[in-house]
């Protein structure tokens, strides 16, 4: 059996010259206990879950202890934030710990909040339990919902105190992906013009990450446009679930598409557009409504950085450009499904856009919006009474919903198969913000029995789960109050 002190770890990322990263070790965290673990994220390393609350997992994964084959560090990379230049941001607090074969290929082990690296800046290299907590559950969410992402192992604590806008205590999470390269970390060495890093950098993601690309006629250009059609593929996913990340910055856009750095993300609940999540966003840069244009003008910063490697300004723009043909196709499937829809019609984005535009004016709930849709039956608008009610403005609604029946009928629609595909892409079950603050708050009492039931359910989130329905409730008042910001 795998100990924590004989973890087969390579370090792929390592073999990279050493201007790339600082090989360091992690700050102990004193006194590190077990929080929570997530049983399939343990099963990809083929680890038992259960073993991971051990003393010797307990200490690997707090930064205490080092497994033998690991060759820790911390890797460089830069970034726009808010659309400024930002210069050097990171790693200020993510220690790698190298590599682990999987059924899937090469998974890497970074320990987040383990402590100061040289590219702390001003920051203490800690992370709190709360935003541990919060990444935690929504890798794992994420996940189960087919969504691109980081994963989350484990979560270990400690009772020292880390300074945020109060006295928090300290806790690492183990996170978990095939690289967690950025647009930031190519960015880093265009600005300083030092093309040849910039070039190994890129060698080594199209050889790891990408070999079908090597033998494109521009390998650089052909990179910039699968990194930009994978990252329009994932916005349309963000969107059909409401997700929000809240800092969008270039150096938390992953070059493989996934999403990463979890902070203030939020899941739409009342419906509105411009809801902004990250209570640090004062102008809303990063609203639900312009994370689509976000993740374009995020192409543009990366293809930016790769141009002196593509040399040809028409090439990157022409892969910068497939974002927006990629984007429309799969944002419109993604509707398409979440409608229950087979075909493809040409009135399609009139309905998609009427449905938007009265969830908005209704605050309809995202979530249970599309959940309770998928009960529709066709021959009985008299039965709507249930997804009616959620609207303030019934004869609108009753309006859309006899176009939508109609539309439904020409491709001859089944109510119970309807339901069926429908309930597989709409979840019962996302991270409300107030389901992860009342997991917070009994674990800041050291009680971390919610952690793992939250994270049960979110586990299989489209399915009814009938004796947690209390998981699909909206928020109660208190949480109207709840407020998420960049802190962390
Ligand atoms: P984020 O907004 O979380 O993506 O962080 C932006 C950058 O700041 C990243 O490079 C982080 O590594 C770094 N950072 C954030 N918080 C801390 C911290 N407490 N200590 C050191 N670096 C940090
Ligand atoms: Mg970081
Ligand atoms: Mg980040």
């Amino acid at each position: 059996a795998i100990s924590a002190s004989t973890l087969p770890l390579n370090n792929s990322f390592a073999t990279l010259p050493p201007a790339f990263f600082t090989r360091l070790m992690p700050t102990p965290l004193p006194a590190p206990y077990f929080v929570a673990a997530s049983a399939p994220a343990a099963a990809l390393l083929g680890l038992d879950p259960a073993r991971l609350a051990d003393a010797d997992f307990v200490e690997l994964l707090s930064g205490n202890a080092v497994a033998e084959r690991s060759k820790p560090l911390a890797a460089v990379y830069s970034g726009h934030q808010f659309g400024v230049w930002a210069g050097q941001l990171g790693d200020g607090r993510a220690i790698l710990l190298g590599d682990i074969d999987t059924a899937n290929g090469p998974l890497e082990l970074q320990l987040k909040g383990a402590g100061a690296t040289p590219y702390s800046r001003m920051g203490d290299g800690r992370a709190v339990l709360r935003s541990s907590i919060r990444e935690f559950l929504c890798s794992e969410a994420m996940a189960a919902l087919g969504i691109p992402t980081s994963r989350a192992l484990a979560i270990m604590g400690s009772n020292q105190g880390v300074l945020r806008e109060t006295m928090e205590t300290a806790a690492v999470v183990t996170r978990m992906a095939p690289s967690f390269i950025r647009f930031g970390s190519f960015e880093h060495w265009a600005s300083s013009r030092k093309t040849d890093e910039l070039k190994i950098l890129a060698d080594y993601v199209l050889a790891q990450f990408y070999p079908e690309l090597q033998a494109a006629d521009n390998p650089y250009q052909a990179l910039l446009a699968e990194v930009c059609q994978r990252t329009a593929r994932l916005m349309a996913q963000w969107q059909a679930v409401g997700f929000m990340h809240g800092v969008m910055n270039t150096d938390n856009m992953s070059i493989l598409g996934l999403t990463l750095d979890y902070g203030p993300f939020g899941f739409m609940e009342a419906f509105d557009g411009q809801h902004i999540c990250n209570h640090t966003d004062q102008q809303g840069r990063y609203s639900y409504a312009n994370q689509p244009k976000v993740g374009h003008w995020n192409c543009y910063a990366l293809a930016q950085a790769l141009l002196p490697l593509i040399d040809d300004l028409e090439g990157a723009q022409a892969a910068v450009d497939s974002y927006q043909s990629t984007f429309a196709d799969s944002m419109n499937a993604q509707l398409r499904a979440k409608l229950g829809l087979l075909t493809e019609q040409p009135d399609d984005p009139a309905l998609f856009d009427a449905m938007f535009g009265l969830m908005q004016a209704n605050h309809v709930d995202f979530t249970q919006f599309f959940r309770a849709l998928g009960n529709l039956q066709l021959a009985a608008p008299q039965l709507d009474a249930p997804l009616r009610d959620m609207f303030i403005d019934r004869d609108s609604f009753d309006a859309w919903a006899a176009t939508y029946r109609a539309r439904l009928q020409q491709e001859n629609s089944v109510d119970a198969q309807r339901k069926l595909a429908m309930d597989r892409v709409n979840p019962k079950y996302v991270l409300r913000n107030y389901l992860a603050q009342v997991a917070i708050e009994k674990a800041q009492q050291h009680d971390y029995s919610e952690i793992a039931r939250l994270l049960a359910v979110l586990q299989k989130p489209f399915d009814e789960q009938p004796e947690h329905q209390h998981y699909a409730a909206l928020p109660p008042d208190w949480a109207s109050h709840l407020e998420v910001s960049c802190s962390s």
